[in-house]
């Protein structure tokens, strides 16, 4: 019955409600290997043995937002919060582009010291300066004019997960953030035209298989471009401390059933697999992500920002990451792709 449904999902990309729940509930070691061939079987089909490669810079740790689970929120006194300038962000970009980074993704909390005036400056002075690279943006939630401004600006990207599609999961691990307006900005994100990445975390207490189910049913609804999910892991400063990290296993299991859903999606293995699991990014790279985030942010803040506890290379030169990834995904069998790596069918919808 799972094969069959692995088989069905595999042929038609698409699960009803019940199908999927019963999949994720039932799904046993044979299960696991079969979806995971599958789904790298389906990536192989879409964009090849190719691994894109995104120069993360984490550029602010100060945040308005209460999110419980997250290292930086707003109520966390125990950290020594950083912001960088125009000049560091650009040092950042010029120390990537020389290691061929062709994506920027600019990440950072909720923090309202970064006008829009200033982020257009940010955007504009990359991509005059780039002509050839892809910006991602990923500061949270704004109003449309916002999002209007930065995509006008040169933007290309932006990252904003959903976190859960559970209405009531997301108001119990959030507390100024709402389901509702979580959802409006990713609709809004796309209307605008950017490529938007959406996704969740796996393993968020209290979080069941059904939950798990809604997250993926949601993403085949959005169709967003890209979709990052990764374990939960504990920060020892919010109220989740002593809670279990999301397991490796489940993790690449919803990385193999999105890759099914959506099969031209580009799928990060994210630094929190990797921090889960020593193998974490090859392992979800054998279960159909395509993308990896290797940091680009000044050594000296890396700690500094950090979302839940042991995340990895927080001591390791721009330059060391892009050789150890590189080293990981050619021992994986697969090969690094250093262009913007933008969605497969994104020219198709505006040429
Ligand atoms: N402020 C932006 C936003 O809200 O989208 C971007 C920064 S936010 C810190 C980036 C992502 O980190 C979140 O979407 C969340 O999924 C992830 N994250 C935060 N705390 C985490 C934790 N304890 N374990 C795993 N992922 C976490």
């Amino acid at each position: 019955m799972i094969i069959d449904l692995i088989d069905k999902l595999y042929k038609t990309n698409y699960l009803e409600h019940d199908e999927l729940v019963y999949l994720i509930y039932n799904m046993d070691e044979y299960g696991k290997e079969y979806l995971f061939e599958k789904a790298n079987k389906i990536r192989m089909k879409t964009y090849g043995s190719k691994v894109y490669m995104r120069g993360l810079i984490e550029f602010t740790n100060y945040c308005k937002k209460g999110c419980k689970y997250c290292g930086i929120n707003v109520a966390n006194k125990n950290i020594e919060r950083y912001r960088l300038n125009i000049e560091e962000i650009l040092q950042c970009c010029e120390i990537g582009y020389d290691l061929g980074y062709r994506t920027f993704v600019l990440q950072g909390g909720e923090d309202d010291y970064y006008t829009d005036e200033m982020m257009i400056e940010i955007i504009k002075t990359i991509k005059d300066k780039y002509l050839d690279v892809a910006i991602t943006l990923s500061i949270g939630e704004k109003s449309y004019e916002s999002y209007e401004k930065y995509f006008k600006a040169g933007a290309d990207r932006y990252l904003l997960r959903h976190e859960t599609a559970d209405v009531k999961l997301f108001k119990k691990i959030h507390t100024n953030s709402y389901y509702k307006n979580r959802m409006k900005c990713l609709w809004n994100l796309k209307k605008i035209g950017y490529q938007v990445g959406a996704g969740f975390m796996v393993g968020i207490p209290s979080q069941t298989k059904e939950d798990l189910a809604k997250d993926i049913l949601f993403l085949k609804e959005l169709e967003p471009e890209m979709v990052g999910i990764g374990p939960f892991i504990p920060h020892k400063d919010t109220i989740y401390k002593d809670e279990q990290a999301g397991t490796l296993e489940d993790t690449i299991t919803m990385i193999a059933l999105t890759r099914l859903f959506l099969p031209y999606s580009l799928l990060p293995a994210t630094t929190a697999l990797g921090t889960i699991d020593p193998l974490g990014s090859e392992k979800g790279l054998k279960a159909g992500a395509n993308v990896v985030m290797p940091n680009l942010s000044p050594t000296s803040v890396r700690e500094k920002y950090s979302l839940y506890d042991g995340k990895i290379c927080t001591g390791d030169e721009a330059a060391e990451c892009r050789n150890c990834i590189e080293k990981r995904i050619v021992s994986a069998g697969f090969s690094v792709d250093m262009s913007r790596g933008d969605h497969i069918n994104w020219r198709k919808r505006y040429d």
